[in-house]
């Protein structure tokens, strides 16, 4: 709940025409994520489809812990892609290989996907919405039983 606050709410336009929730959160992500979203669910199909998109980073809750899912086959692909690519032409490339070795430094060939730190997080303002009535609920029905 704490958490939830602090972090920036954002309209995605649908307060008027609702839909559901992986609906929502799958048009803010859209084709590449270019608004940077981490996604934090629990539903598998929402998963799924956020798995093909490179570069959503996946939150789950595992028992109680939020867990940060590792980058989908998609994600690294692309990352791949981009190193890969990097805007190098081959000479550049050649002496780049040629200066590494030089200096000791192996081609290492095993490509590493690393997790990428991100600070903020948007949530969409029905989905917090959302999160925060869950949570007042669960708070209500701790005072009950205390
Ligand atoms: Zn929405």
């Amino acid at each position: 709940m704490q958490i939830v606050k602090q972090y920036p709410i954002h309209k995605c336009g649908h307060a008027k025409h609702s839909i559901s929730g992986t609906k929502c959160l799958q048009s803010m992500v859209g084709k590449s994520n270019s608004s940077r979203y981490i996604v934090a669910t629990q539903d598998r199909e929402l998963q799924d489809s956020l798995r093909n998109i490179p570069g959503v980073p996946i939150i789950y809750l595992h028992g109680k812990a939020p867990t940060l899912e590792a980058p989908s086959q998609a994600s690294c692909k692309y990352a791949e892609n981009v190193r890969k690519g990097l805007g190098m032409t081959e000479w550049e490339k050649e002496t780049m290989r040629t200066l590494k070795e030089a200096a000791g430094l192996a081609e290492n060939t095993e490509i590493k996907c690393k997790r990428k730190k991100r600070k903020k997080m948007k949530i969409a303002a029905h989905v917090k919405e959302a999160l925060v009535t869950e949570v007042m609920k669960k708070q209500l029905e701790k005072n009950k039983i205390n």
